[in-house]
Protein backbone atom coordinates (compact mmCIF):
# COMPACT_ATOMS: atom_id res chain seq x y z
CA UNK A 1 0.00 0.00 0.00
CA UNK A 2 1.34 3.23 -1.38
CA UNK A 3 -0.34 6.30 0.91
CA UNK A 4 0.45 10.38 0.61
CA UNK A 5 -1.02 12.21 3.45
CA UNK A 6 -1.25 16.09 3.18
CA UNK A 7 1.55 16.09 0.19
CA UNK A 8 2.51 19.57 -0.69
CA UNK A 9 5.06 20.77 -3.47
CA UNK A 10 6.02 24.19 -3.92
CA UNK A 11 8.87 24.85 -6.43
CA UNK A 12 11.22 27.82 -5.67
CA UNK A 13 9.73 29.57 -8.49
CA UNK A 14 6.75 30.13 -6.19
CA UNK A 15 4.49 27.25 -8.55
CA UNK A 16 2.37 25.13 -6.12
CA UNK A 17 2.25 22.24 -8.18
CA UNK A 18 0.57 19.91 -5.12
CA UNK A 19 -1.89 21.11 -2.52
CA UNK A 20 -1.98 19.02 0.24
CA UNK A 21 -2.62 15.37 -1.80
CA UNK A 22 -4.12 12.41 -0.27
CA UNK A 23 -3.83 9.20 -1.69
CA UNK A 24 -4.11 5.21 -0.94
CA UNK A 25 -2.95 3.00 -3.50
CA UNK A 26 -3.64 -0.80 -2.33
CA UNK A 27 -1.60 -3.74 -3.59
CA UNK A 28 -2.30 -4.96 -6.98
CA UNK A 29 -4.39 -1.44 -7.99
CA UNK A 30 -3.53 -0.19 -11.39
CA UNK A 31 -4.68 3.82 -11.23
CA UNK A 32 -4.01 6.30 -14.11
CA UNK A 33 -3.27 9.56 -12.47
CA UNK A 34 -5.31 12.61 -15.59
CA UNK A 35 -5.34 16.33 -16.14
CA UNK A 36 -4.57 18.56 -17.83
CA UNK A 37 -0.20 19.99 -18.69
CA UNK A 38 0.46 21.54 -15.48
CA UNK A 39 -1.69 19.78 -12.87
CA UNK A 40 0.86 18.07 -11.06
CA UNK A 41 0.87 14.80 -12.41
CA UNK A 42 4.72 14.51 -12.89
CA UNK A 43 4.83 15.79 -9.86
CA UNK A 44 3.52 13.75 -7.92
CA UNK A 45 4.42 10.75 -9.06
CA UNK A 46 8.43 12.12 -8.90
CA UNK A 47 7.82 13.04 -5.13
CA UNK A 48 7.26 9.18 -4.64
CA UNK A 49 10.80 8.23 -4.92
CA UNK A 50 11.72 11.75 -4.23
CA UNK A 51 13.58 12.69 -7.46
CA UNK A 52 11.21 15.91 -6.52
CA UNK A 53 11.27 16.89 -2.70
CA UNK A 54 7.94 17.88 -1.18
CA UNK A 55 7.84 20.61 0.79
CA UNK A 56 5.45 19.10 3.69
CA UNK A 57 3.49 15.94 4.05
CA UNK A 58 4.54 12.45 4.05
CA UNK A 59 4.47 9.29 1.87
CA UNK A 60 5.03 5.71 3.37
CA UNK A 61 5.31 2.97 1.11
CA UNK A 62 4.47 -0.23 3.02
CA UNK A 63 6.37 0.17 6.46
CA UNK A 64 8.45 2.29 5.09
CA UNK A 65 8.45 6.09 5.36
CA UNK A 66 10.18 7.60 2.26
CA UNK A 67 9.92 11.46 3.28
CA UNK A 68 12.88 11.97 5.61
CA UNK A 69 15.40 9.34 4.79
CA UNK A 70 19.04 9.37 4.38
CA UNK A 71 20.63 9.63 1.14
CA UNK A 72 21.63 6.06 1.51
CA UNK A 73 18.25 4.85 2.87
CA UNK A 74 16.55 6.69 0.09
CA UNK A 75 18.67 4.38 -2.64
CA UNK A 76 17.72 1.23 -1.07
CA UNK A 77 14.22 2.63 -0.90
CA UNK A 78 14.25 3.28 -4.91
CA UNK A 79 14.83 -0.19 -5.65
CA UNK A 80 11.24 -1.37 -3.90
CA UNK A 81 9.80 1.58 -6.67
CA UNK A 82 10.04 0.41 -10.20
CA UNK A 83 10.24 3.77 -12.69
CA UNK A 84 9.15 3.75 -16.39
CA UNK A 85 9.94 7.23 -18.32
CA UNK A 86 7.98 8.91 -21.08
CA UNK A 87 11.26 9.04 -23.53
CA UNK A 88 12.74 5.50 -21.86
CA UNK A 89 15.66 6.13 -20.49
CA UNK A 90 18.01 3.83 -22.01
CA UNK A 91 21.72 3.67 -22.32
CA UNK A 92 21.70 3.61 -26.78
CA UNK A 93 25.05 2.31 -27.20
CA UNK A 94 24.10 -0.76 -24.41
CA UNK A 95 22.35 -3.84 -25.12
CA UNK A 96 18.91 -4.42 -24.40
CA UNK A 97 19.93 -7.05 -21.87
CA UNK A 98 22.69 -4.54 -20.46
CA UNK A 99 19.78 -1.86 -20.60
CA UNK A 100 17.76 -4.76 -18.40
CA UNK A 101 20.48 -5.74 -16.24
CA UNK A 102 20.82 -2.15 -14.96
CA UNK A 103 17.97 -2.84 -13.20
CA UNK A 104 19.90 -4.76 -10.83
CA UNK A 105 22.28 -2.47 -10.15
CA UNK A 106 21.03 -1.15 -6.59
CA UNK A 107 21.31 -4.39 -5.81
CA UNK A 108 24.64 -5.84 -6.38
CA UNK A 109 27.97 -5.11 -4.93
CA UNK A 110 30.01 -1.84 -6.14
CA UNK A 111 32.92 -4.26 -8.00
CA UNK A 112 29.99 -6.06 -9.75
CA UNK A 113 28.81 -3.47 -10.62
CA UNK A 114 31.70 -1.40 -11.91
CA UNK A 115 32.73 -4.54 -13.72
CA UNK A 116 29.02 -5.23 -14.37
CA UNK A 117 29.36 -8.49 -13.91
CA UNK A 118 25.38 -9.94 -12.40
CA UNK A 119 24.63 -13.12 -10.98
CA UNK A 120 23.61 -15.59 -12.79
CA UNK A 121 20.17 -15.68 -11.39
CA UNK A 122 19.39 -11.87 -12.75
CA UNK A 123 20.69 -12.59 -16.01
CA UNK A 124 18.42 -15.55 -16.08
CA UNK A 125 15.48 -13.36 -14.47
CA UNK A 126 16.33 -10.74 -17.56
CA UNK A 127 16.24 -13.56 -20.65
CA UNK A 128 12.53 -14.45 -18.63
CA UNK A 129 11.59 -10.68 -18.45
CA UNK A 130 12.58 -10.64 -22.27
CA UNK A 131 10.77 -12.99 -22.99
CA UNK A 132 7.39 -12.27 -21.14
CA UNK A 133 7.80 -8.85 -22.90
CA UNK A 134 8.20 -10.32 -26.75
CA UNK A 135 12.13 -9.19 -26.74
CA UNK A 136 13.77 -12.46 -26.15
CA UNK A 137 15.92 -12.42 -29.49
CA UNK A 138 16.61 -8.86 -29.28
CA UNK A 139 18.87 -9.13 -26.24
CA UNK A 140 22.33 -8.61 -28.23
CA UNK A 141 20.55 -5.96 -29.98
CA UNK A 142 21.96 -1.69 -29.12
CA UNK A 143 19.51 0.21 -27.79
CA UNK A 144 19.70 2.49 -30.20
CA UNK A 145 18.74 -0.14 -32.85
CA UNK A 146 15.51 -0.56 -31.55
CA UNK A 147 11.79 1.21 -32.38
CA UNK A 148 9.97 3.13 -29.90
CA UNK A 149 7.59 0.49 -28.81
CA UNK A 150 10.33 -2.21 -28.18
CA UNK A 151 12.33 0.74 -26.09
CA UNK A 152 9.66 0.85 -24.10
CA UNK A 153 9.36 -2.73 -23.40
CA UNK A 154 12.99 -2.39 -22.67
CA UNK A 155 12.00 0.16 -20.01
CA UNK A 156 9.32 -2.24 -18.57
CA UNK A 157 11.31 -5.01 -18.06
CA UNK A 158 14.38 -2.85 -16.82
CA UNK A 159 11.47 -1.75 -13.74
CA UNK A 160 10.83 -5.34 -13.02
CA UNK A 161 13.91 -7.01 -12.69
CA UNK A 162 14.07 -4.48 -9.60
CA UNK A 163 11.09 -6.91 -8.27
CA UNK A 164 9.65 -3.77 -7.08
CA UNK A 165 6.62 -3.29 -4.80
CA UNK A 166 5.06 0.23 -6.66
CA UNK A 167 5.46 0.99 -10.50
CA UNK A 168 5.73 4.64 -10.91
CA UNK A 169 5.01 5.27 -14.71
CA UNK A 170 5.35 9.01 -16.53
CA UNK A 171 3.63 9.32 -19.72
CA UNK A 172 5.02 6.16 -20.90
CA UNK A 173 2.91 6.34 -24.26
CA UNK A 174 3.56 9.61 -25.16
CA UNK A 175 6.20 9.13 -27.81
CA UNK A 176 4.49 5.86 -29.55
CA UNK A 177 1.73 5.87 -31.98
CA UNK A 178 -2.17 4.66 -31.04
CA UNK A 179 -1.81 1.10 -31.72
CA UNK A 180 1.84 0.73 -29.80
CA UNK A 181 0.49 2.61 -27.21
CA UNK A 182 -2.40 0.55 -26.58
CA UNK A 183 -0.13 -2.78 -26.54
CA UNK A 184 1.94 -0.76 -23.95
CA UNK A 185 -0.76 0.07 -21.86
CA UNK A 186 -2.16 -3.37 -22.16
CA UNK A 187 1.46 -4.69 -21.88
CA UNK A 188 2.07 -2.68 -18.48
CA UNK A 189 -1.42 -3.99 -16.87
CA UNK A 190 -1.27 -7.37 -17.42
CA UNK A 191 2.28 -7.29 -15.65
CA UNK A 192 0.75 -5.67 -12.89
CA UNK A 193 -2.06 -7.85 -12.70
CA UNK A 194 0.60 -11.24 -13.06
CA UNK A 195 2.51 -9.90 -10.07
CA UNK A 196 0.25 -7.92 -7.67
CA UNK A 197 2.14 -5.28 -8.35
CA UNK A 198 0.57 -1.28 -7.88
CA UNK A 199 1.18 1.21 -10.13
CA UNK A 200 0.33 4.89 -10.38
CA UNK A 201 0.47 6.02 -14.69
CA UNK A 202 0.85 9.49 -15.15
CA UNK A 203 -1.11 9.69 -18.83
CA UNK A 204 -2.36 12.42 -21.22
CA UNK A 205 -4.81 10.35 -23.01
CA UNK A 206 -8.07 10.00 -21.45
CA UNK A 207 -9.13 7.30 -23.74
CA UNK A 208 -6.17 4.97 -23.13
CA UNK A 209 -6.41 5.53 -18.95
CA UNK A 210 -10.07 4.42 -19.52
CA UNK A 211 -9.90 1.33 -21.30
CA UNK A 212 -6.94 0.22 -19.02
CA UNK A 213 -6.88 1.56 -15.49
CA UNK A 214 -9.34 0.12 -12.69
CA UNK A 215 -9.13 3.39 -11.11
CA UNK A 216 -8.80 7.40 -12.14
CA UNK A 217 -7.49 9.95 -10.21
CA UNK A 218 -7.69 13.36 -12.12
CA UNK A 219 -5.75 16.42 -10.77
CA UNK A 220 -6.39 19.76 -11.34
CA UNK A 221 -4.02 22.39 -10.21
CA UNK A 222 -2.43 20.46 -7.53
CA UNK A 223 -5.58 18.67 -6.12
CA UNK A 224 -7.65 15.69 -7.03
CA UNK A 225 -10.78 16.49 -8.33
CA UNK A 226 -11.87 13.24 -9.20
CA UNK A 227 -11.43 9.99 -7.56
CA UNK A 228 -13.30 6.92 -9.09
CA UNK A 229 -13.86 4.26 -11.57
CA UNK A 230 -12.72 4.76 -15.03
CA UNK A 231 -16.82 4.89 -16.17
CA UNK A 232 -17.97 7.69 -13.77
CA UNK A 233 -15.90 10.05 -16.00
CA UNK A 234 -19.17 11.57 -17.54
CA UNK A 235 -18.48 14.84 -19.22
CA UNK A 236 -19.24 16.75 -16.38
CA UNK A 237 -16.70 15.53 -14.64
CA UNK A 238 -13.92 15.46 -17.64
CA UNK A 239 -15.17 19.04 -17.76
CA UNK A 240 -14.21 19.47 -13.68
CA UNK A 241 -10.51 18.10 -14.56
CA UNK A 242 -9.73 19.82 -17.78
CA UNK A 243 -11.95 22.60 -17.95
CA UNK A 244 -14.69 23.30 -21.43
CA UNK A 245 -14.57 20.63 -24.48
CA UNK A 246 -16.85 18.92 -26.34
CA UNK A 247 -15.72 15.23 -24.43
CA UNK A 248 -18.83 13.34 -26.66
CA UNK A 249 -16.24 11.64 -29.40
CA UNK A 250 -13.96 10.32 -26.21
CA UNK A 251 -16.81 8.38 -24.62
CA UNK A 252 -18.41 7.11 -27.33
CA UNK A 253 -14.70 5.86 -28.34
CA UNK A 254 -14.31 4.20 -25.54
CA UNK A 255 -17.59 2.73 -25.70
CA UNK A 256 -17.09 0.91 -29.26
CA UNK A 257 -13.39 0.28 -28.23
CA UNK A 258 -15.24 -1.90 -25.53
CA UNK A 259 -17.96 -3.39 -27.58
CA UNK A 260 -14.85 -4.40 -29.65
CA UNK A 261 -12.19 -5.91 -27.03
CA UNK A 262 -14.28 -7.01 -24.66
CA UNK A 263 -14.77 -5.25 -21.01
CA UNK A 264 -11.17 -4.14 -20.08
CA UNK A 265 -9.16 -5.15 -22.35
CA UNK A 266 -6.41 -7.06 -20.52
CA UNK A 267 -5.72 -10.25 -22.07
CA UNK A 268 -5.41 -13.60 -21.19
CA UNK A 269 -1.71 -14.33 -19.70
CA UNK A 270 0.86 -16.05 -21.78
CA UNK A 271 2.42 -18.89 -19.73
CA UNK A 272 6.21 -17.38 -19.15
CA UNK A 273 8.91 -20.01 -21.08
CA UNK A 274 11.97 -20.73 -19.61
CA UNK A 275 14.77 -19.46 -20.96
CA UNK A 276 16.80 -21.16 -23.12
CA UNK A 277 20.48 -19.47 -22.11
CA UNK A 278 21.30 -20.08 -18.99
CA UNK A 279 24.85 -19.25 -18.66
CA UNK A 280 25.81 -16.31 -16.44
CA UNK A 281 27.14 -13.17 -18.47
CA UNK A 282 29.58 -10.22 -18.27
CA UNK A 283 28.00 -7.52 -19.50
P1 LIG B 1 1.92 17.83 -15.26
O1 LIG B 1 2.81 16.63 -15.14
O2 LIG B 1 0.52 17.57 -14.84
O3 LIG B 1 1.99 18.48 -16.61
P2 LIG B 1 3.87 19.15 -13.57
O4 LIG B 1 3.98 18.34 -12.34
O5 LIG B 1 4.94 19.02 -14.60
O6 LIG B 1 2.43 18.95 -14.22
O7 LIG B 1 3.80 20.69 -13.16
C1 LIG B 1 2.93 21.18 -12.14
C2 LIG B 1 3.25 22.67 -11.89
O8 LIG B 1 4.55 22.80 -11.35
C3 LIG B 1 3.21 23.53 -13.14
O9 LIG B 1 2.71 24.81 -12.78
C4 LIG B 1 4.66 23.63 -13.53
O10 LIG B 1 4.92 24.83 -14.21
C5 LIG B 1 5.36 23.61 -12.19
N1 LIG B 1 6.70 22.98 -12.26
C6 LIG B 1 6.98 21.73 -12.64
N2 LIG B 1 8.31 21.49 -12.57
C7 LIG B 1 8.86 22.65 -12.13
C8 LIG B 1 10.20 23.06 -11.84
N3 LIG B 1 11.24 22.22 -11.98
N4 LIG B 1 10.40 24.32 -11.40
C9 LIG B 1 9.37 25.16 -11.24
N5 LIG B 1 8.08 24.84 -11.48
C10 LIG B 1 7.82 23.62 -11.93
Amino acid sequence: MLRLENLCKRYPTGDEALKSVNLEVPDGQVMALIGPSGAGKSTLIRCVNRLVEPTSGSTRLNDLELTGLSRRRLREARCRMGMIFQEYALVERLTVMENVLSGRLGYVGFWQSWFRKFPAKDVSEAFRLLDRVGLFDMADKRADELSGGQRQRVGIARALIQNPELLLVDEPTASLDPKTSRQIMRLVCELCKERGLAAIINIHDVLLAQMFAERIVGLRLGEIVYDGPPDGLTPDVLTDIYGEEDWSETIRAVDDDEKENGKTGILALDPVKEPTQQTPTQV
